[in-house]
């Protein structure tokens, strides 16, 4: 057994080269730190002369974005590692093989994604993913249904709550997400151009209604193992292949809020197009390619989620189609109403998005802001009445 500490590069080649079959004996290895993220440390390690390489990440016992004052469990490493073993259980090419989780060093050991690039840089460069839509459309039905009370069974799925509880990293969703972007809190970093905007939020009923709403859902719907955190930033991607990495706020929640996710950060990039794009037809047809892949990852997800439910379903009572259609309508809904919450703290909460703060142009940068702001608050007010993928798309369109 070791004790907890942070590794440095040396003992992180060190315990690289305790894993079986990969590198040569006695071999020259370098490792370089290379988390770019706000919780954790990620070691990369390679062999100069096979060419070879893994990925070590490490919790650290507090996060790194606010420093040693905000400590946070270790526990996250363990949740990360079993939540990326069951989703490539389901999934196994849509995410980075684990080759091993350590427990007392918070640590797991995986594949080395390098050759991809993290989405959220991708769509800033401009760039498009024509499988993206299909991929993660199936990543969101398989690892949604397959762990839910529709596609496993009921008794397991109680024990795999219980496996997943994360109290920790859902109080941050809780607070950042659902609270603080709608009051004047402290942790808020609000943009003085938009501020008259942010504190019309405050006092907006209807909004506030619906956010509470949306929270109550966080909090009390267990229906599937989410990933949690399903943004850009946790999407690896090249042209033919894609892999959802950071599975540290999986826990059993509504399955709206992973789809949510996705469609909220590729909205933030829509928002922020002005700064992106060389001229107006470049700005609308790339536009146009951001809310063509939103719509083809529900028809996805929601096909896909269709026919395993028809074929695996596990539950007598559940497999009426009308039950099926009510359920979708939910998920959609939900989906809606996630989304709309996840554009909204990105631009005035803690951690924003590059995709709008990385613009160099101050007026596009405002602009954006207000953008996501627009479709974020609407796609709140509207989720309970939502009907078809259709509603989103049309809110996206009216706001630029
Ligand atoms: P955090 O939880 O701290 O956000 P992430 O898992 O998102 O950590 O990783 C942070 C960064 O480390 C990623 O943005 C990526 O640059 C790098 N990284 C993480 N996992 C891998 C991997 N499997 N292969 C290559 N790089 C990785
Ligand atoms: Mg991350
Ligand atoms: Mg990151
Ligand atoms: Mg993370």
């Amino acid at each position: 057994m070791t004790t907890y500490h942070a590794l440095t590069e040396a003992e992180a080649v060190a315990y690289a080269r305790t894993i079986p079959d990969l590198f040569t004996a006695g071999s020259e290895l370098s490792s370089h730190e290379i988390g770019d993220g706000n919780l954790n440390l990620v070691f990369h390690i390679s062999e100069a002369s096979t060419g070879k390489s893994i990925i070590l990440k490490q919790a650290l016992p507090y996060a790194k974005v606010v420093g040693e004052s905000w400590p946070l469990t270790l526990d996250r490493a363990r949740i990360e590692s079993e939540a990326l073993q069951i989703q490539e259980s389901l999934c196994p090419d849509l995410v980075p093989h684990v080759y091993t989780y350590d427990k007392d060093l918070a640590l797991t050991v995986m594949q080395d994604l390098s050759d991809h690039v993290i989405m959220r840089k991708g769509l800033m460069d401009g760039n498009r993913y024509p499988l993206f839509a299909q991929h993660i459309g199936r990543f969101i039905a398989h690892t949604l249904f397959y762990t839910s009370d529709l596609g496993m069974n009921q008794q397991e799925k109680k024990l795999r709550v219980k496996q997943f509880i994360n109290p920790e990293l859902c109080k941050i969703t809780e607070d950042l997400i659902f609270d603080d972007p709608y009051r004047d809190a402290e942790t808020n970093d609000i943009p003085p151009a938009v501020r008259s905007e942010v504190e019309a939020l405050w006092v907006d009923k209807e909004l506030l209604l619906e956010v509470a709403i949306l929270r109550s859902g966080f909090l009390t719907k267990a229906q599937a193992l989410l990933h949690g955190d399903l943004h850009t930033g946790s999407i690896f991607i090249t042209e033919d292949s894609t892999k959802v990495i950071d599975p540290e706020f999986a826990y059993y929640g509504p399955m709206g809020f992973d789809i949510g996710a996705v469609f909220a950060n590729l909205l933030l990039n829509y928002a922020a197009q002005e700064g992106w794009s060389q001229d107006q037809l470049a700005r609308d047809d790339y536009r146009g390619y951001l809310l063509g892949t939103i719509r083809d990852i529900w028809h996805t997800f929601s096909g896909e989620f269709r026919s395993i439910w028809s074929l695996y379903g596990v539950d007598r009572v559940f497999a009426g189609e009308n039950y099926q259609e009510w359920y979708l309508e939910q998920v959609l809904r939900d989906a809606i109403g996630y989304t709309g919450c996840k554009m909204v703290r990105r631009v005035h909460g803690l951690a924003q998005v590059a995709d709008i703060n990385k613009l160099e142009d101050e007026a596009a940068k405002d602009r954006a802001r207000r953008i996501a702001l627009r479709i974020g608050t609407a796609l709140i007010k509207h989720n309970r009445q939502a009907q078809s993928i259709n509603d989103l798309l049309e809110i996206a369109a009216e706001a630029i």
